[in-house]
């Protein structure tokens, strides 16, 4: 283990097990705080996608869709997004 400060919120935080380095200038890391916030950040943006995948399913696969777990749903839009099926940009924020 070892201490690193947030590139995100600035805070100094000791590694956990496990901890996977970020892409990150040396003695930086990101918290594990701002890793929960960016993975929700990151799912709220999936779960939406998966919704537009939804949409534009037939009725039939839409409902099979529908049921699928969110974790699911959210690999599978990772997949479009990955197989070039969506195009997908990133704006400036509002
Ligand atoms: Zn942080």
């Amino acid at each position: 283990m070892k201490y690193l400060s947030c590139g995100c919120c600035g805070c100094g935080f000791r590694t956990w097990k496990g901890y996977v380095d970020q892409d990150q200038d040396k003695g930086f890391g990101i918290c594990k705080g701002c890793q929960g916030w960016i993975e929700s950040l990151l799912n709220a943006e999936l779960d939406q996608l998966a919704n537009k995948i939804e949409n534009a399913l037939n009725i039939e696969n839409a409902s099979r869709f529908a049921d699928m777990p969110a974790e699911t749903r959210r690999l599978f839009a990772t997949k479009a997004i990955n197989d070039g099926l969506v195009r997908y940009t990133i704006k400036g924020r509002p």
